[in-house]
């Protein structure tokens, strides 16, 4: 069966259990009619991701749903934002019910974890690139900027890192999928959790935030690089899972951690005076934080590891970072 880009609205895009009162006219209409808040922000981000360059061809269309919607709430979360609304930009070859179906299933039970309406988009057909713009309410002047690093913070991350570098290598094929621990490394890397309470939670507290898309390497320099500041990462403070120790040696996991992308954990830095509340928080939440750093006023990252200087082993390192 072939659906006309009006029936893929209509069956698949139009009814959902969110219903914001702050959307005066969601989906059909020329545009959205919205209504911001008075004395918040408006945060908005958007992600595009392309078949054959962001996902593999075959990807479960309902992990795609998730995935795309999971990313640009991650962003949110890094600036400490409240998701309000989504819009969404999806070419597909060739429109086939049980990938449309899946990829809403996938997209909606994420939006309502969040709170999230879709208010509208675009349809057409095409190569399959999905794109969703996501908007959201930050108080005003109160967002998670990554400028704002001040020398003596401590360097933080949200639950564990490496994982979905792992899960890449096991969705790749390049190690066997019947290793312990390796339905968890690939559902990291196709079902990132967003920690957008968490970052709501540490507004006013952080000095500093971004979430982790591109490995802790790439994106704590651009914390410290956009705050004219330095960092000391201490490699062996940095939290692994038991799934990824159990997978590879620890060589590789340290070297995963600190150069592969896609976990979408935040990295934030705080006064080493709130250390404690920050952690209460990320209990609270379930995913933990760990202290991975200090910011220094020396320019550029120091990684340690036991003391004493550390270099990644470049097999995880190159393939993960370079990509
Ligand atoms: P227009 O031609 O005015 O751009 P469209 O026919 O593209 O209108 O879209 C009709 C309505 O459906 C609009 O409200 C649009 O925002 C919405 N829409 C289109 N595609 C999607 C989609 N994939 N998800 C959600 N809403 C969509
Ligand atoms: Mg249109």
């Amino acid at each position: 069966m072939s659906f006309s880009e009006f029936d893929i609205i209509r069956r698949f895009f139009t009814e959902q259990s969110v219903r914001r009162d702050d959307v005066s006219l969601g989906v059909g209409d020329d545009c959205a009619l919205l209504r911001a808040r008075p004395e918040h922000e408006l945060a908005v981000t958007i992600d595009t991701m392309v078949e054959g360059v962001h996902f593999p061809p075959e990807t479960d269309p309902e992990a795609l749903g998730h995935k795309v919607l999971a990313v640009s709430l991650s962003d949110l979360a890094a600036m400490g934002a409240e998701p309000a609304w989504a819009t969404l930009s999806l070419s597909v070859p060739e429109p086939e019910e049980w990938w449309l179906e899946g990829f809403a299933r996938g997209l909606f039970t994420l939006a309502t974890q969040h709170g999230v309406q879709l208010v509208g988009g675009d349809t057409v057909r095409g190569p399959l690139v999905v794109t969703t713009q996501l908007h959201g309410f930050v108080p005003e002047g109160r967002a998670l900027r990554r400028a704002g690093a001040a020398v003596g913070d401590l360097v933080y991350v949200t639950g564990t890192l490496g994982d979905a570098g792992a899960g890449l290598r096991l969705a790749l094929g390049e190690w066997a999928s019947e290793e312990r621990g390796a339905d968890f490394l690939r559902r990291r890397l196709e079902r990132p959790a967003p920690r957008v309470r968490e970052g709501m939670a540490l507004r006013g507290i952080a000095t500093a935030a971004m979430d982790l898309s591109d490995g802790l390497i790439a994106d704590l320099e651009r914390i410290c690089a956009a705050s004219g500041v330095g960092a000391e990462l201490w490699v062996d403070h940095l939290p692994l899972s038991e799934a990824l120790e159990s997978v590879v040696p620890i060589e590789e996991a340290l070297s995963l951690a600190v150069g592969a992308g896609d976990d979408y954990e935040l990295c934030f830095t705080v006064p080493e005076t709130r250390a404690e509340e920050v952690e209460a928080i990320c209990r609270r939440f379930d995913c933990g934080c760990r202290p991975v750093g200090r910011i220094e006023a020396a320019r550029g990252l120091r990684l340690t590891r036991d003391g004493k200087p550390y270099l990644p082993s470049t097999a995880g390192f190159d393939h993960f970072t370079d990509r």
